[in-house]
């Protein structure tokens, strides 16, 4: 063997060897999945959760959540426990309604999205202009939508881990944007969701500044199909009536407590969930299972009595549902400070099937051994180019923060996602304890690494 040769080998074995988690460290995480597996924690903090009722950020019942998230940090016993405010402006949803004006008159069910500004008061009545989807609309060069309400029946696929929900909702984001440019009066779109039932799906609508603002609604499913069946047989008038408030200004919080850490404690291991929901429902999936699950996966490491090395951070985000104004405030404020991990869990209650990372190269023999630590709850090992929930999410691409993270079944996410039917009910606190295991293991091996995950060497999306 040529000496280089040899040479690299070594390297090669010490970067290995350094790689390592102690024994001691990986028994240590063989407790806390065991522990994770035996909390019905998750299960009771989403239940008190969503008994405070819908909270979008900056409401009184924002409020309500805000004070149970410090209290109950509290009462679990971690440290540091705050309210960190920041300000924002709100959207507030009023009185609202789409009908179907001819040829068969009638009601539709329906919400108006996130942002959606007012029709005038005796609403908007115009013959519709049907595309079957986003791509449709983008690629209209012609005239059709002007002067008419658009209609986008997007579909969107039923799948284990929602892959195909990133393309369907640009119907519901840039949908009013792409309309308007072309002329339309008011868009209205086929719900972003996987249900045949009767409960529209809300969402925030993403202005674009080049283009008129114009109000915009979905409507559920089986409405969606009665437009279309209609629209295939000939014209069809819709008449939406909106009133909403925009540009609110209120204060909202991020809610954070901490197991303190011992000789890495000013690095962070964060994870979270997000306090806040949409107005309709009283967010169970969205996201009360995430806020619930993480905090009791950092109560498990807690409990085990023995401090990790850094400082794990769990943070209930404010306001992720329409602006991410938590998240950005977390980054404006610890963009300084190093972390090593950034993870949300925001996909529901379903039980966690894979572990993704975003790490750099040199962690992943660390990213193995999570997952091996992760394996008895059947959990496969996925690649390196993992997403996280929208806070982390956002910090993992703005400030380059590396992300190790649980994905869950979320085969059923999207029948209830943003409707008035997110209840507790779509919990199964069977589901749940497995996804506290996950946490638990992934944040307390991340915390005692000797290899740093981050930060990543390159921006991601
Ligand atoms: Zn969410
Ligand atoms: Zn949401």
């Amino acid at each position: 063997m040529k000496p280089f040769l040899l040479a690299m080998l070594i390297a090669l074995a010490a970067t290995h060897s350094r790689a390592e988690l102690t024994a001691s460290d990986l028994a240590h995480a063989d407790k806390l999945r065991a522990a994770g597996l035996a909390s019905p924690l998750a299960y009771e903090l989403v239940t008190s959760l969503t008994d405070i009722g819908p909270r979008m950020a900056g409401t009184a019942a924002d409020e309500r959540a805000v004070a149970w998230g410090v209290e109950r940090l509290k009462r679990l016993g971690f440290s540091n426990v705050r309210a960190e405010p920041f300000t924002m402006t709100a959207w507030r949803r009023g009185p609202g309604s789409a009908q179907v004006t001819a040829p068969n008159p009638q009601p539709l069910a329906m919400a108006a999205l996130g942002n959606s500004v007012s029709t005038p008061a005796e609403g908007i009545e115009a013959e519709i202009a049907y595309y079957p989807d986003f791509e449709a609309l983008k690629a209209d060069t012609g005239d059709r939508a002007r002067g008419r309400i658009v209609f986008i029946d997007q579909k969107t696929q039923r799948q284990r881990f929602g892959a195909t929900y990133g393309n369907a909702v640009r119907a519901r984001t840039q949908g009013a944007s792409e309309a308007a440019k072309r002329g339309a009066l008011a868009v209205v779109i086929r719900s972003i969701s996987t249900d045949h039932d009767r409960f529209p799906h809300t969402g925030s609508v993403n202005y674009d500044k080049a283009a008129p603002k114009i109000p915009a609604v979905a409507v559920s499913i089986p409405d969606a199909d009665l437009v279309a069946r209609l629209a295939a047989a000939g014209p069809v008038r819709l008449r939406v009536a909106v009133a909403t408030e925009t540009d609110v200004p209120v204060t909202s919080h991020n809610v954070i407590g901490e197991v303190p850490g011992s000789d890495l404690a000013q690095e962070i291991v964060l994870i979270g969930g997000h306090l806040d929901s949409w107005d309709l429902g009283t967010g169970a999936i969205d996201d009360g299972a995430g806020v619930a699950i993480t905090v009791a996966a950092a109560k498990v490491i807690l409990d085990a009595g023995i401090k990790p090395r850094r400082t794990i951070r769990v943070v209930m985000f404010g306001n992720e549902e329409n602006g991410l104004d938590g998240s950005r405030s977390y980054g404006a404020r610890y963009k300084d400070v190093a972390h090593q991990l950034v993870g949300e869990s925001d996909f529901g209650a379903g039980r966690p099937w894979r572990v993704s990372s975003r790490v750099l190269p040199g962690a992943l023999p660390v990213v193995a051994q999570i997952a091996k630590a992760l394996a008895p709850l059947d959990i496969a090992a996925g690649d390196n180019a993992a997403d996280t929930g929208p806070d982390a999410n956002y910090l993992k691409t703005r400030y380059r923060w590396p992300v190790v993270h649980p994905d869950q079944d979320g085969h059923d996410y999207f029948d209830y996602h943003h409707t008035a039917n997110d209840t507790l009910d779509k919990i199964d606190p069977a589901t749940l304890r497995p996804n506290i295991a996950a946490w638990a293991v992934i944040a307390w091996l991340a915390a005692q690494s000797d290899v740093a995950f981050g930060p990543l060497a390159e921006a991601t999306k």
